[in-house]
């Protein structure tokens, strides 16, 4: 079982992923996770990254894809995996496309989160005030919505062709939301439901 969770930045898609992932039985994969593990740590890749990261850019494909092709090829995602923050670019889709079998059909779903704009900036701005990241300055926040709009909002029409997304509201307590993407992928027939 593969699945995609797509949705701007600060729709709730980490903490979504966790959730399927956990009821799947399939690893999360958040590239945006890995990305700060590294940072932490100080790693090569973690000193690569960092300025993209910081300025609310995206890290370079050349940096990203590799990453990802590592990643789901351990073990824990023989059986499949949630990718979380990944693909983010129409070329990403294509090297994703590459890495799981010829023309992607390999994806069970691509669920999106669908958000007010208003509301997930306003949701961000608080929770950089609380946690005090150093990506969630509010020019930054508002720099990561420009760059989704431009680069990865344009993905979801692409899923759509291939039959693949499934739309859910992403408003509301966290619960009711998984509630929410589950019967919406049973609905879709994805096969995913065990
Ligand atoms: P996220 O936690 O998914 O919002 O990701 C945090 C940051 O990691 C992003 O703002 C990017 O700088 C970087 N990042 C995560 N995933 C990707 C990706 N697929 N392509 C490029 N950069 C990424």
């Amino acid at each position: 079982m593969r699945i995609i969770i797509m949705g701007p930045p600060g729709a709730g898609k980490g903490t979504q992923a966790k959730h399927l992932a956990q009821h799947f039985g399939i690893p999360a994969i958040s590239t945006g996770d890995i990305f700060r593990a590294n940072v932490s740590l100080a790693t090569p890749l973690g000193l690569d990254a960092k300025r993209y990261l910081d300025a609310g850019e995206y890290v370079p494909d050349e940096i990203t894809n590799g990453m990802v092709r590592d990643r789901i090829g351990e073990p824990d995602a023989a059986g499949g995996f949630l990718l979380d923050g990944y693909p983010r670019t129409l070329a990403q889709v294509e090297e994703l496309d590459g890495m799981i079998g010829p023309g992607g059909h390999e994806l069970d779903a691509v669920i999106s989160l669908v958000v007010d704009e208003r509301e997930v900036v306003e949701r961000l701005l608080q929770r950089a005030r609380i946690e005090g990241r150093a990506d969630d300055t509010e020019d930054i926040i508002r720099r990561r919505q420009e760059i989704y709009l431009e680069q990865t909002a344009p993905l979801i029409d692409a899923y759509r062709n291939r039959g693949l997304i499934v739309e859910v509201d992403g408003f509301g307590e966290v619960d009711e939301v998984t509630k929410r993407i589950l019967s919406a992928c049973e609905l879709s027939g994805a096969e995913m439901i065990r």
